[in-house]
């Protein structure tokens, strides 16, 4: 059940992203992990534009949740690395977004692992020096690795 795929650029993962976007269906639920700057907004951007969003997206940081309409669904792209305690999702009414018709993307999901519904399709990303500067390995699967 697990999907693997290696990128050398990050035009490559944009594309894979972008591919996992236009495949996307309503109520899908994305969990990224990986560590900082492997590569998660970068994913991120792909799907977007899969989607069909033409406005830039960047890493919501400061607001846990940024919302864009213009797609064919509506995208949650969440950042929760900031997050204290999970009262925040709750503040925001993460529920309304994970169990909405619209896609969700989480930014360092396991922070709020506790919330993520069963459903959701987990990618993690990692990087490999022995492989170069660039090289990606991305991990898709139904269960968090
Ligand atoms: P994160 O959101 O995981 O913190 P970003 O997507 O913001 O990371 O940043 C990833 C950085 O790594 C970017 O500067 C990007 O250009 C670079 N990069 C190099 N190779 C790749 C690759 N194969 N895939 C994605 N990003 C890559
Ligand atoms: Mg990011």
């Amino acid at each position: 059940m697990l999907e693997q795929v290696e990128t050398y650029s990050p035009e490559e993962t944009f594309s894979f992203g972008k591919r996992l976007g236009e495949d996307a269906g309503p109520g899908t639920v994305f969990c990224l992990d990986g560590d900082l700057g492997v590569g998660k907004t970068v994913f991120t951007q792909g799907f977007a534009a899969g989607l069909g969003i033409t406005e830039p997206v960047n890493s919501p940081t400061f607001t846990i949740v940024q919302v864009y309409e213009e797609g064919r669904l509506p995208l949650y792209h969440f950042d929760v690395y900031r997050i204290g305690d999970v009262e925040e999702m709750e503040e925001i009414g993460y529920e309304d977004y994970f169990f909405g018709d619209g896609v969700c993307l989480i930014e360092w999901a396991s922070l709020i692992r506790e919330l993520i519904p069963g459903s959701a399709e987990w990618i993690t990303i990692e990087k490999d020096m022995e492989k170069g500067f660039d090289y990606r390995k991305i991990t898709i699967g139904r269960e968090r690795q």
